[in-house]
């Protein structure tokens, strides 16, 4: 799929003041520091368009970002995430209640991003976040991040020991990307599985 513009919509705490839900829409979360704001940029091919955060603040917001909007618009929405060590734990615990009460509630929802860093073994908060995933219904894909961190053989050797350790637990897995924000790769297959899946949507009534 072509990018030909990518826009900042709005930021909200309150799910109600979202967007409505008439666009295909693709939520993006992970760890703090995974890579998420700079994987957003690297689809739009946009170098601000998600800010990159280093220190979370006290409020947790959804963004909305739509692209293509003349053409054939679909949504990005970024969401607080988890797994943050500078944030107490209840404020930490409030936004991801927040985060699965948004993806439990949006109807215009096709799939949930869940990104995880490619040098790092399967973290406990994301397995328990994939896991509610799956509990849930929502259909998901993992996005490895930052391949560009780890030689070609490390990636091959991280990636298949990340999904042997998930099929302890799953019986199948959900597809997956390998992408780099630093040198686009992975680019072309996550917007083209988008491509693909936006033409599964169907308007919601509301
Ligand atoms: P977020 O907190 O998940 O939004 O993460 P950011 O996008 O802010 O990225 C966190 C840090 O990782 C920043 O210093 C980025 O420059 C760096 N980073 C993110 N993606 C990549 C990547 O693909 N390759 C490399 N080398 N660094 C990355």
């Amino acid at each position: 799929m072509k990018i030909t513009s990518a826009e900042f919509v709005i930021s909200n705490t309150d799910i109600e003041k979202c967007p409505p839900p008439k666009y295909p829409e693709y939520a993006f979360i992970g760890r703090s520091n995974v890579g998420k704001s700079s994987l957003i940029n690297m689809l739009c091919n946009k170098k601000a368009l998600a800010k990159t955060s280093a220190t979370p603040g006290k409020t947790q917001l959804i963004n909305h970002f739509v692209v293509n909007a003349k053409t054939e618009p679909w949504y990005i929405v970024d969401l607080p995430g988890y797994g943050y060590a500078k944030a107490p734990k209840k404020l930490a615990s409030k936004w991801m209640n927040f985060s699965k009460h948004y993806l439990r509630s949006r109807r215009n929802l096709m799939c949930v991003m869940v990104l995880l860093d490619s040098r790092h073994t399967v973290q406990k908060a994301d397995q328990e976040f994939m896991e509610w995933l799956g509990e849930n219904r929502v259909p998901f894909t993992m996005v490895f991040t930052k391949l560009d961190k780890l030689s070609s053989s490390d990636v091959t050797k991280n990636i298949t020991s990340y999904k042997k350790k998930m099929l302890n637990k799953w019986e199948s897995l959900p597809k997956s990307f390998n992408t780099s924000s630093e040198t686009g790769h992975g680019r072309d297959f996550v917007l083209d599985f988008i491509d693909e899946t936006n033409k599964l949507f169907e308007e919601p009534e509301y």
